[in-house]
């Protein structure tokens, strides 16, 4: 690129049109009534009519954009296939409703698939004690527990009733459509096998929530898999990208606007907040920060938060001659007393 910065080459999209990004590729940019208030979904042409990558959330508001978009225009042909790259309510929130107007299916990988499933039937279940324990261990507060308790099961809210089945998408995979084959490459950390969409005769990368531009994707452990690394898969799978996919397609992310810079983008990914294993995290970034209560209390290069003293009593509980301390010796520890005070 010659030049540092990620380059933005088109305006965001009117509410209901679509904006032709590259031959066949429309971008739709669908409102979503949260902080994060808008999605981008790709209508992509096959020749006997288009294919749908991701769907916008199940409200009232969304189907009327779809209705409209729908009804006359290229979008009025015949859907030939719904894909989602992930199982997030914004991105698979009207697969059900497409579906069963249209009769096509929805593919997508088999891990989303199926750990959808399972949110979506958490929907009517009340907090698990497992869910419970995780919080308090992580130093959840009784009112923020309380919180944990009255959310649960708001995953399924935004989703209309899933397709009850699906077309496996997986890793490698072709997709021909009309004249251009798309590559399938999964990717981890934010959910479980999330699918990038790779054209190379069209320079496009359909990044899902892998790559975004100027916000950060959510990598977070889950109650029900405590153990989980997602950070560590994170990586692995931006390294993958790298590996796959050149420098100078066009990546079209769920959020924010297409751009040029993939390669840049994932250098620039250094800041992470990781509660649960701050030794894995500062093995992995360049640069950290401590926040506690909501404030910044000491930031720096990894290698120096790894080596320093207060970092290694409080958060890797170990003493000064690296000796394992409980958790009861830190919490009582005066600098973090101060930091708190
Ligand atoms: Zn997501």
């Amino acid at each position: 690129m010659g030049t540092m910065e990620l380059q933005y080459p088109f305006a965001a999209p009117l509410p209901r049109q679509a904006v032709e990004v590259a031959p066949g590729v429309s971008w739709i940019r669908l409102s979503m009534p949260f902080r994060l208030d808008h999605i981008n979904v790709w209508a992509v042409e096959t020749g006997d009519g288009w294919v749908l990558v991701d769907t916008g959330l199940n409200s009232i508001d969304t189907v009327a954009d779809w209705l409209q978009l729908t009804a006359q225009g290229p979008l009025a042909r015949p859907l030939q296939g719904v894909y989602a790259t992930h199982m997030h309510p914004d991105h698979i929130g009207l697969a059900g409703w497409f579906t069963r107007r249209t009769g096509v299916p929805l593919h997508m990988s088999r891990l989303e698939y199926l750990a959808c499933r399972v949110m979506h039937a958490d929907s009517s279940r009340e907090a698990p004690p497992d869910g419970v324990l995780f919080h308090r261990r992580a130093g959840w507060s009784d009112a923020a527990i309380e919180g944990y308790r009255s959310r649960f099961g708001n995953f399924g809210k935004h989703i209309y009733a899933l397709p009850e089945s699906f077309v496996r998408l997986q890793d490698g995979q072709q997709l021909q459509w009309g004249a251009h084959a798309w590559h399938v490459i999964t990717t981890g950390g934010h959910s479980p096998e999330h699918a990038c969409l790779y054209c190379p005769d069209l320079k496009l990368l359909i990044s899902g929530d892998q790559v975004l531009p100027r916000i950060s994707s959510n990598v977070s452990v889950f109650p029900m898999e405590p153990h989980a690394n997602p950070l560590q898969e994170w990586y692995e799978s931006l390294e993958k990208l790298k590996a796959v996919v050149p420098d100078d397609v066009l990546v079209l992310p769920s959020h924010n606007e297409p751009f040029h810079g993939l390669h840049l983008r994932e250098q620039g990914l250094s800041l992470l907040i990781v509660e649960q294993n701050t030794r894995v995290a500062l093995e992995i970034a360049d640069y950290g920060y401590v926040m506690e209560s909501g404030r910044i209390v000491l930031e720096g290069q990894a290698q120096e938060l790894r080596d320093n003293e207060d970092v290694r009593e409080f958060y890797l509980g170990l003493d000064r001659e690296g000796v394992r301390k409980s958790f009861r010796e830190v919490k009582h520890y005066k600098r973090r007393k101060r930091w708190l005070g």
